[in-house]
């Protein structure tokens, strides 16, 4: 691995920086989980788009600039650093985008992945049910062929974004006989069909973060089907691995939290728990370990190579560091850490509350910590199941 960047990359990076200080809003955007800060997250999605940014790797004609994943890398360090509004289509271009890239026909390529980058159509993931979380293999819901169509009946629950999505993502059972991972089959469901029911879920804030959604009886054409029939399984491993290794949570979102922890332990050195200056160092050290090895597992994707079980490692990784910055900050604020970001002495106060709620959940979402480390202790260590 060269840590070096060419002139063409430092090119790209200052190309960048400039493009998002003229373009990034003045003003943060209200949240993506109410109506009005989806359609501003909606439109900040344009805006991206129209400047070729809305995700870099992807191919020109799909709303990409053909760059690879190191200049991806670059653009996210821009990103984080610029304070540019969180990705409202995350699961779209950053999980499912990948996954037609490489399972699509040329026909769902031009179809959806366009959309996708405009954000004119966003995306839930549809996988959770009320029996199906970590034992995802226990999938339900099913999608029977009739003719041309698949007609789809059950639950999915914990979609996110899922309260405003146009579309959802969804693994579903085809073979009504078939049990665990095989029978599966991955398809693509629009949100405004007949026979579906949306129905939000409010998260620790308050706001309707998810959605549960009710199929009965929807009717789905059979070219929405991504993959085989009955090789489902296989495909959503795919999303995982994005997921979980790389696409989801770049290191620039928690290099940045870092550089935000540094400056709030400064402006509150001199009455500083002890312990706290060398948790923040450590912190600090940990987002930029994370750094590098994605930027190894960069170098071996570009070098052909798949993401595999070492997501895993990634995910644990990732969701305790940013829970721990965010404990930081609030043992570092004290009893002012506990104001909501409207209460009218919090200031920047209040983000790091809401990090800290969110971040609560990183253990959770992608596949709980406890589910990677069985992951770790079977296909990495080759330990015995338990
Ligand atoms: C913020 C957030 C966003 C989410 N977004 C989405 C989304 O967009 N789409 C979607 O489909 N889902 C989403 N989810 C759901 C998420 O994927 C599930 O919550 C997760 O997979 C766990 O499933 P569960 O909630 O059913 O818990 P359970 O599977 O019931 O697990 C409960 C506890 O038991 C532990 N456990 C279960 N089985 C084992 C085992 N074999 N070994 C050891 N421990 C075990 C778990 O680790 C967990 O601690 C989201 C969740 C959160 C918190």
């Amino acid at each position: 691995m060269d840590l070096t960047y060419t002139p063409a990359q430092q090119a790209f990076r200052t190309e960048v920086r400039d493009w998002l200080g003229a373009h990034v809003p003045k003003e943060p955007l209200a949240s993506f989980d109410t109506k009005e800060g989806f359609e501003a997250h909606r439109e900040w999605e344009h805006v991206l788009n129209d400047g070729g940014y809305a995700m870099v790797p992807w191919p020109v004609e799909y709303g990409g600039r053909g760059a690879n994943l190191l200049e991806w890398l670059i653009f996210e360090e821009e990103y984080y650093r610029a304070g540019a509004p969180k990705r409202v289509n995350q699961n779209g271009i950053f999980l499912l985008g990948p996954t037609i890239m490489e399972y699509g026909t040329p026909d769902q390529k031009a179809r959806f992945l366009p959309k996708m980058a405009a954000s004119e159509e966003v995306w839930a993931q549809g996988w959770s049910e009320p029996n199906a979380g970590s034992d995802m293999a226990n999938i339900q819901a099913t999608a029977i062929r009739d003719g041309d169509h698949y007609v789809i009946n059950g639950q999915k629950t914990w979609a996110s974004r899922g309260a405003y999505a146009d579309w959802l993502f969804g693994m579903f059972r085809t073979d009504p006989e078939s049990e665990r991972h095989r029978g599966l089959t991955f398809v693509l469901v629009p949100l405004d069909l007949p026979g579906v029911t949306v129905r939000p879920i409010a998260q620790l804030d308050g706001l309707p973060g998810f959605a549960e959604v009710f199929l009965d009886d929807v009717r789905v054409p059979v070219e929405n089907r991504l993959g085989d029939e009955g090789k489902g399984w296989q495909v959503a491993m795919a999303t995982a691995g994005f997921e979980r290794g790389l696409m989801l949570r770049s290191p620039a979102r928690f290099q940045e939290t870092a550089r935000r922890l540094i400056d709030l332990y400064r402006d509150h050195a001199a009455e500083a728990a002890p312990g706290v200056r060398e948790a923040v160092v450590d912190c600090w050290s940990q987002a930029e370990a994370y750094t590098l090895e994605t930027y190894r597992t960069v170098s071996r994707l570009l070098a052909g190579a798949k993401i595999g079980s070492e997501a895993s490692l990634n995910k644990i990784f990732w969701s305790e560091l940013d829970l721990r910055m965010h404990e930081i900050a609030l043992q570092i604020l004290e009893e002012r850490g506990q104001l909501l970001p409207g209460a009218p002495a919090a200031g920047d106060v209040g983000s790091w509350l809401d990090g800290y709620l969110f971040a609560l959940s990183g253990p959770i979402y992608a596949g709980t910590n406890e589910i990677q480390r069985n992951i770790i202790a079977e296909r990495i260590l080759g330990m015995p199941r338990a």
